[in-house]
């Protein structure tokens, strides 16, 4: 079965939300309050961002896949390839891929997700308050078979095979407050992401301020929705909430990334001073070769015990 695409996991079922849930907050760019909703979705449609981006316009389907990215560039930003974008998805797309939300619609009425508080901490309350329904479908599931590893001068990525998802994730910044900063997640479960890693908040630099103004970006930011660093240390007056809480961030923006392979990964992700744009070049690498995947499980029937055509709670 080595190349094959449609893999599965006989242990795990796909979920989606409950019920409809939505909430508000500032978009980081425009600085505009935007409003996004969560509302459930068949098995098998994935992520899917239902973006208005004028009060009457008509809404722009967008699945949350790696092909539908158009910018790496600070933030991940998909588009439709017809000029409808939303911005700033890997926060909310690494919560949904921790918590094991395969499917669900979600609303956008604006262009980019809400930054809330810069980290996936408030995604992490507000996803669970929509519940959560198995769905007797199989979850998607990739096992990496051989390494696979890209290089951009100092920074890499590399992932090999292991059990579970593995994140070693290293990042090297010549800046007091962060320095040479490494975290290693043995496995990636709800219970560690929301104590460990949700909780890290984006980060920007000072200097960087009034060029991503000029070019209309970043109207949004604040201490409130971003850490922002002068040269000599962190300008928040309320501080870090953990001393490496800016690799923590990065496994974020790596969780979100990763959601964008369409499917869950098991393998052991090694990252050298990564970004969103290192992140993406593994998926569309992963994507592009795929005899580097096999199923998790060859069988594409569930066990009787879960049950024909019923919904379990997973909440
Ligand atoms: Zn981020």
């Amino acid at each position: 079965m080595v190349g094959a695409f449609v893999l599965v996991n006989v242990k795990v079922e796909q979920s989606t939300v409950a019920r409809r849930v939505s909430c508000r907050g500032i978009g980081l760019h425009r600085g505009d309050e935007v409003e996004i909703a969560l509302s459930p979705a068949e098995p098998d449609s994935g992520i899917v961002f239902v973006v208005h981006p004028e009060a009457n316009a008509t809404p722009v389907e967008i699945p949350a896949r790696v092909a539908s990215v158009l910018s790496s560039s600070r933030a991940t930003s998909l588009t439709d390839g017809r000029g409808t974008t939303v911005s700033t998805v890997e926060h909310l797309l690494a919560t949904l891929y921790v918590l094991g939300v395969d499917n669900v619609r979600v609303e956008v009425h604006g262009t980019e997700i809400p930054m809330m508080d810069g980290s996936a901490l408030p995604f992490v309350e507000w996803v669970r308050s929509a519940g959560r329904v198995a769905q007797r479908r199989p979850r998607i599931a990739y096992d990496v078979v051989r390494p696979i590893e890209f290089k951009d001068g100092e920074r890499s990525i590399r992932v090999e095979p292991h059990p579970v998802l593995r994140i070693s994730y290293a990042i090297d910044f010549d800046h007091p407050s962060i320095g040479r900063q490494s975290l290693e997640l043995p496995s990636v479960d709800e219970t560690r992401f929301e104590r460990e890693i949700a909780g890290a908040r984006t980060f920007g630099f000072e200097h960087e301020i009034d060029s991503l103004r000029a070019a209309g970006l970043a109207i949004g930011g604040s201490f409130e929705n971003a850490l922002v660093l002068s040269d000599q240390g962190v300008l928040n007056t309320s501080g870090l909430r953990w001393p490496d809480e800016f690799v923590r961030h990065k496994v974020i923006d790596l969780l979100g990334d990763l959601c964008l392979l369409g499917g869950r990964l098991n393998g052991h992700i090694q990252v050298e001073r990564g970004g969103h744009s290192l992140h993406h070049r593994l998926v569309h690498g992963l994507l592009a070769q795929m005899d580097l995947l096999v199923p998790v499980s060859r069988h594409g029937e569930l066990p009787p015990s879960m049950g024909a055509g019923r919904l379990q709670s997973l909440a």
